[in-house]
């Protein structure tokens, strides 16, 4: 069971109503700025995890979720080396998908991306063409046992504690999927630099959408995730995460009927934490007391 602190100090009320518009608006003021650079991305990630980890030791919404250093110091090393992973599959995509996917823009007519749209109509056009694929790929994920046990999203549904560093840490096999939607629509439309930008925006997002302080969702949270529904996406309760499965955009949960907004009492897949281990091998062995799988209690029972 898990107490959420209610925003009392004037520094709380600032960060409450603050804090997420002002780091997109800070990563997009500094990717625009420093586009031509190839370090924006990791020094733009870097500066909102570090701005979110220190906060949230200060000002944590819910006080048992607060991770200390041995538990953050394995979630930082397990970060690094998807991190990691997640370039190398980067660039394999672009090695193996670039030039069939650039025929099929010629051959079906598809060589309509606005490139002369400001930089950042771009972006958001990139962002959100991204986050629709990403969100038919997600509700598969929770819909069909075969898609969620090939992804291996389990083990990031099965941390009890959630923080901003939450957002990277992901079974090895799902890095294939999450890298999929971004590269499918850069590569199919010829997108250009934009989607570089639409990368620092979504990481930023799923960042703030796992982060442990109380942060307000009206407004901002009409479009874009906000940590209150994405943590209700990460409920231990299986009709709670069977909703927002959109992880840096909400318009399409919206749209397409599964939005859902309540505070959430406990995360996880269950009611214990899977070890390390078990979640690696997830993919192989859904843990015994999960109960949020695709094809387990609620199919079981009816
Ligand atoms: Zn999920």
């Amino acid at each position: 069971m898990t107490a959420i602190s209610q925003p009392e100090s004037g520094i709380e009320r600032t960060l409450f109503y603050g804090l997420q518009p002002a780091l997109m608006v800070g990563v997009l003021t500094f990717w625009y700025f420093n586009r031509e650079i190839p370090s924006v991305y990791p020094l733009a990630i870097l500066a909102v995890q570090v701005i979110l980890g220190v906060l949230e030791h200060r000002y944590p919404a819910r006080r048992d979720w607060v991770q200390f250093w041995k538990e953050k110091s394995v979630l930082i090393l397990l970060v690094i080396v998807l991190a990691s992973a997640t370039v190398t599959v980067g660039v394999w995509y672009d090695t193996v998908l670039a030039e069939p996917l650039a025929v099929l823009r010629a051959a079906a007519g598809l060589d309509i991306w606005p490139h002369t749209w400001p930089i950042m109509a771009q972006l958001f056009l990139v962002f959100f063409a991204s986050e629709f694929i990403w969100y038919w790929f997600h509700r598969a994920e929770h819909r069909w046992s075969l898609v969620w046990k090939a992804s291996g999203h389990g083990a990031h549904h099965s941390f009890k504690h959630l923080g901003a560093i939450n957002f990277g840490a992901n079974h090895p096999f799902e890095i294939f999927l999450l890298v999929l939607p971004a590269a499918l629509v850069e590569l199919l439309f010829g997108v250009g630099i934009a989607a570089a930008g639409s990368a620092v925006l979504t990481s930023t997002l799923a960042s703030i959408a796992h982060a442990n302080i109380r942060m307000n969702t009206r407004w901002i949270g009409f479009l874009f995730t906000t940590n209150r529904y994405h943590i209700r996406h990460h409920s231990a309760v299986l009709e709670e995460s069977n909703t927002n499965y959109g992880c840096s955009a909400i318009i399409w949960d919206r749209l397409f009927g599964t939005f859902g907004d309540s505070e959430v009492v406990d995360s996880g897949i269950g009611p214990t934490e899977p070890t390390m281990w078990e979640k690696f091998l997830m993919p192989f062995r859904e843990p015994r007391d999960s109960e949020i799988a695709p094809g387990g209690r609620v199919e079981e029972a009816s």
